[in-house]
């Protein structure tokens, strides 16, 4: 079965279950979730009975429950500690968080690095460090970090910073990765020949480190550290080479989540586009079709 998602909502009554029912109606087989709204800090009591209605309702899909992802906020920013009070919130912040996904009974939670606005990459590099050092300590949710664009002053935006962090961690039985295909673009990797790629990230990491994959195409050329994502097969990325990582023997188990943009601000792509997927055939008139059907 092909492992397919995308980003969904989390509403505060219908919560995992109406991120399910959205998924579902999507034809999605796994996705994406925040707990709350990624750029601030409110959130709501995690409701168990949603949570076990989630359960069963996947089980009867034959749908595994244990592949659903969470995104931490990208407010959380652990690299810089210029002011140990932010520094100290984003650590708590996090913990809240981990103990929100143990609640919900997921594995996953996906994470941005961090910025180091202006210490440095290997300053940067020890405060996330040892901050994971602490959130980790009782974990039984694994922390995926995410490969960066290498934006502004990010930290993570190639195999080696992601090695180090990991190589400071005192355990790592619940630490992995998860690779943005724009992300890696845009920090300059040609991820036409993947399998090289992936041998690449197992000299450096360990390919055991892997637990998601974000399919998204970038409105940017090679390299440009921007970070803005595109449509399947409307980004300098391009459908062949997108197909070819989705349909990769060595990743079938690892759930691939879209996050490419809604058109026009306002209609989600992801139902078209993952039909675009199982047909293995690019859609050149995909935004204007979902245009025209609303
Ligand atoms: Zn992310
Ligand atoms: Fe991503
Ligand atoms: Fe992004």
């Amino acid at each position: 079965m092909l492992l397919i998602g995308s980003h969904v909502s989390f509403d505060k009554n219908t919560q995992i279950y109406g991120s399910l029912m959205e998924a579902l109606s999507y034809n999605e087989t796994t996705f994406m979730f925040y707990t709350g709204a990624p750029q601030n800090t409110r959130r709501s009591q995690i409701d168990k009975e949603q949570v076990e209605k989630t359960k069963v309702k996947m089980k009867e899909l034959n749908l595994p429950f244990d592949k659903i992802i969470v995104h931490a906020p990208y407010i959380i920013n652990l690299a810089n500690r210029q002011n140990e009070d932010k520094y100290q919130f984003a650590i708590n912040f996090l913990k809240q968080e981990l103990k929100r996904c143990e609640e919900l009974e997921m594995q996953y939670l996906v994470l941005h690095p961090g910025s180091h606005v202006g210490c440095g990459i290997d300053e940067g590099i020890i405060n996330i460090a040892s901050a994971l050092n602490e959130v980790l300590e009782k974990s039984k949710v694994t922390i995926l970090l995410e490969t960066m664009a290498g934006k502004g002053t990010e930290v993570g935006s190639n195999f080696q910073e992601l090695a180090k962090i990991i190589s400071l961690l005192k355990d790592k039985s619940h630490i992995g990765v998860c690779m943005d295909t724009c992300h890696m673009h845009d920090a300059g990797y040609n991820l036409e020949d993947f399998d090289k790629l992936l041998e690449e990230f197992d000299k450096i990491v360990g390919i055991k480190y892997l637990h998601c994959i974000h399919i998204n195409d970038s409105k940017n050329k090679l390299g440009a550290h921007k970070d803005r994502h595109e449509n399947i097969g409307f980004g300098n990325i391009g459908f062949p080479t997108l197909e070819k990582i989705i349909y990769n023997e060595k990743l079938t188990d690892i759930p691939k989540i879209l996050e490419t943009p809604y058109i026009d601000r306002k209609y989600p792509p992801y139902k078209q586009e993952i039909e675009m997927i199982k047909n293995k055939k690019f859609d050149k008139d995909l935004k204007t079709k979902i245009l025209s059907e609303v």
